[in-house]
């Protein structure tokens, strides 16, 4: 220490000293400002920069050195090489360089390398420097202070670099600067004091043109220019990055509150450059289901369905501000509707396109469920109406354009209404459920079924190339629905009427088939429901009549066309007369006499059933009143009639204003009545019987023929239809059910009657099977009321 403070004290110019210490101060300085520069610049510009401060801090460290070397003054004189020199600037300038690009590093272990680096520089640009010094004399080192000086400079350095690089803050930079100047002060004055001096004259030197003050004050002045020039322009570019800074973090700013403002909304934003999509919000993540970067570099028709690209493509640049519908899909995923809307807008130096997608899948779900309830039955989710002339409009142009078959059915159920009044709505609406479950597993997926209203229900079948598959389908159908129903534990049976027409061939139009099918429905209805008809074409005509008949009918009663006839019952074997069966006639002016086969299902289809039944009642009662003996009166009752009026009470007001007994009153009712309301019909007819009136099972062995009947209700006499006495003579099972039907009879005790005998034959059959009574022709036709008082007169004589 003492050695290098004499050294200083002893054998320098102490002003060029202190100028050597501020050199190197402000070069010093000035590195660790370019150095801080390179690691704040972009990576382009930081190579530069590097540059920059690697000139600054060589220049300056060996002018540190060259103005040291001038403030040394040894007795002799002294010269440099300028080869050396230039060397020793050189390798200052690239191995401080080279320092400063390793210690401006983030890690602690390569900033303590890089002040090694700039260390060992320094002392490589100091001995070069010594080596170029020229003098009368040869330069001796001592070993220890050389070693010194090296392990002074690099040490310090190394401290210099770690604390100067650590940070940004300009404490940091003023610590390093003052760090790296003691180093190299420390190495070059320790060095310098590891010289000594052997004279040696022979040794020439040239001889020395410049002052040392001068060129002192000439390299002073050129490094103070370097070093000022390299200071400003850190300085400047400094205040621009901190300010350019600035801006970017406002501009980092304003971009999260945007991004905060997408991300926010609900509708799916994103921002593509010719199709390519550079940002997106997280909703459009959300409705995507994809991550950001997923989305990101992606083309936008990756996202789109095929259908749309065309539209996209044409939309990317046309100002168009118009919302659009487009799918959105990717991959194998379904598909969702979407709304956008897109706008251009400034992106970097050029432009992109905003879209804004709204997801449509709500109202979308909304809409086609207001469709289909449009389109769609409530209660049985069948297509009502509308759709399904619809659906047979198009059923009718696929038909025609493929000369293939359509048949329309019509179906209307049987009992409907009875179902409805007997178990209310809620037992109706579970009635119209179940007939649509059948009907929908009885028909092809293909086919249609619909519920035109009420019972109303309508299938149409496409491709039923004959109308022999529409008749396999109209009996299925039949069939089904003659099986009971389960109405929360009421079993109840309907059954249907089907009418079918077929395109071509009956109606060219979907609206003319129905029609045609309705026709064929009302004929279906006319047999005895239960069945199907097909449209024929004369059924037209044949509507049209039964229209006119219906009208005519309607007037019938007023103007008292109707009249009654009787046929006797008569006991078999004994020819006694024992009543009359009372048998409506209506006279048109027209149509002359029309027979109550005709007419008795219009009237109950239109409801004149009920005025014409009460007359009927009152007539005949009133008729056998006024007979002279006691005779019967057998009057016969439609199913309708049973459902509406209290009819019990209006028979008995009947038999009270006539003065009949009601002994000799015999209700003629079929099973058709029984298969409907059983209960309440069951009721009515109990009531009656109670007051004395007979019941007679008409038609015994048509229908359903169920014996239950026989066993629910007490019936006084069974009429054995006259189709199984026609038959009788030829047909051996006819003959078994007439002999079985009057062993029956017997055995229950009621009264057998045989209807509809012709013949000596006939009668004789029934004699030998001890049938009780019997009504045909035979034994006397249907005859009015003037025939008549001479047969009940003769009778009763
Ligand atoms: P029904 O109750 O079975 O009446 C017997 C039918 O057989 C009557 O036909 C009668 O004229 C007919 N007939 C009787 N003996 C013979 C015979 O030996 N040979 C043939 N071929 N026919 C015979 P009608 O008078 O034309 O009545 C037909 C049906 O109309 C009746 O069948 C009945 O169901 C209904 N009907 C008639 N009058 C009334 C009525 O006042 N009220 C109701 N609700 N129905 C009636
Ligand atoms: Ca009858
Ligand atoms: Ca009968």
């Amino acid at each position: 220490m003492f050695r290098v403070y004499a050294c200083i004290t002893q054998q320098h110019d102490l002003r060029l000293v202190v100028l050597a210490g501020l050199i190197c101060l402000l070069a010093s300085y000035t590195a660790f400002s370019l150095a801080g520069r390179a690691v704040e610049a972009s990576r382009r510009l930081r190579f530069a920069w590097i540059i920059t401060a690697a000139v600054a801090s060589g220049s300056g460290v060996w002018a540190t050195h060259f103005i040291a070397m001038l403030a040394f003054q040894p007795d002799l004189p002294v010269t440099y090489a300028i080869d050396r020199t230039i060397l020793s600037i050189l390798i200052a300038v690239l191995i401080s360089g080279l320092g400063l690009a390793v210690a401006m590093s983030p890690w602690r272990a390569t900033r303590v390398l890089g002040g090694l680096i700039i260390g060992a520089g320094i002392g490589a640009m100091h001995y070069t420097g010594m080596s170029a010094v020229h003098l009368s004399g040869a330069l001796i080192y001592d070993p220890t202070l050389a070693t010194a000086s090296l392990v002074i400079g690099m040490a310090m350095a190394a401290v210099a670099t770690t604390i100067g690089f650590a940070g940004h803050s300009h404490f940091r930079r003023v610590a390093g600067a003052l760090l790296l100047t003691i180093a190299i002060c420390g190495l070059h004055f320790t060095g310098m004091a590891a010289v000594h001096i052997l004279p040696d004259s022979a040794v020439a030197v040239p001889g020395e043109a410049i002052a040392p003050f001068w060129l002192a004050t000439a390299v002073t002045a050129v490094t103070v220019l370097i070093l000022g020039l390299g200071l400003v322009g850190s300085t400047v570019d400094e205040h621009l990055t901190s300010r350019s800074r600035l801006e970017a973090t406002r501009l980092r700013a304003s971009e999260r509150r945007f991004r905060q403002l997408a991300d926010a909304t609900f509708e799916g934003i994103i921002i593509h450059v010719d199709g390519e999509i550079v940002d997106a919000n997280q909703a459009m993540c959300r409705l995507l289901d994809q991550p950001i970067d997923w989305l990101i570099g992606r083309q936008v028709t990756e996202i789109v369905a095929p259908g749309g690209h065309d539209m996209i493509r044409r939309r990317m640049t046309e100002q168009n501000l118009e919302m659009q519908e487009i799918d959105l899909r990717y991959g194998d995923r379904g598909s969702i509707p979407v709304e956008i809307f897109a706008q251009t807008i400034d992106y970097g130096k050029g432009t992109a396109r905003v879209v804004a997608v709204r997801d449509i899948r709500e109202r979308r779900a909304a809409e086609a469920k207001i469709r289909y309830m449009a389109h769609h039955d409530a209660l049985t989710g069948l297509p009502n109406r509308s759709l399904f002339h619809d659906r047979l409009d198009q059923a009718v142009a696929f038909a025609r354009r493929n000369g293939v078959a359509v048949t329309v059915l019509c179906l209307d159920l049987d009992r409907f209404k009875t179902v409805n009044d007997l178990t209310g709505h809620t037992g109706g609406d579970l009635l119209l459920k179940q007939v649509a479950d059948r009907l929908r597993s009885s028909v092809r997926d293909h086919d249609t079924v619909a519920r035109l209203s009420g019972d109303e229900f309508a299938v149409i079948q496409l491709g039923a190339a004959a109308v022999d598959s529409a008749s396999v389908l109209a009996e299925r159908l039949v069939k089904t629905m003659a099986l009971p129903f389960d109405l929360d534990g009421q079993q109840m049976v309907i059954g249907t009427s089907i009418g079918l027409a077929l395109f071509p061939g009956d109606a060219e139009s979907g609206e003319d088939l129905v029609r045609a099918a309705d026709t064929a429905l009302y004929r279906a209805k006319s047999a005895g429901r239960g069945t199907y008809r097909f449209f024929e074409a004369d059924m037209d005509a044949r509507l049209q009549e039964r229209r006119l008949l219906e009208r005519d009918l309607r007037q019938a009663l007023a103007v008292s066309q109707f009249e009654l006839y009787y046929q006797p019952l008569v006991g078999c074997g004994t020819d006694d007369i024992l009543g009359f069966e009372a048998l409506v006639r209506w006279r048109h002016p027209e149509r002359g006499l029309v027979s109550p086969v005709e007419f008795i299902p219009v009237a109950e289809e239109c409801g004149l059933i009920m005025p014409l039944g009460e007359w009927v009642m009152r007539t005949a009662c009133a008729e056998a009143a006024g007979w002279q003996n006691d005779k019967r009166i057998a009057v016969n009752l439609s199913p309708v009639q049973f459902r509406h009026v209290d009819l019990a009470k209006q028979i008995l007001t009947i038999l009270g204003q006539t003065g009949l007994s009601p002994s000799r009153l015999e209700l003629e009712i079929t099973e058709g009545v029984l298969m409907e309301e059983t209960e309440r019909t069951l009721a009515t007819l109990g009531t009656l019987k109670a007051a004395g009136v007979s019941v007679s099972l008409d038609d015994f062995g048509t229908g359903y023929s169920s014996l239950s009947y026989l066993q629910r209700f007490a019936f006084d006499k069974i009429k054995i239809d006259r189709s199984f006495i026609w038959e009788m003579e030829r047909n051996a099972d006819s003959m078994a059910i007439v002999r079985s039907v009057i062993a029956l009879g017997r055995s229950l005790r009621i009264t057998v009657i045989a209807e509809g005998v012709e013949t000596a034959a006939q009668l004789a059959l029934l004699q030998d099977e001890n049938c009780d009574q019997v009504q045909g022709f035979l034994l006397g036709r249907p005859m009015p009321a003037r025939e008549l008082a001479d047969l009940v007169t003769a009778a009763a004589e």
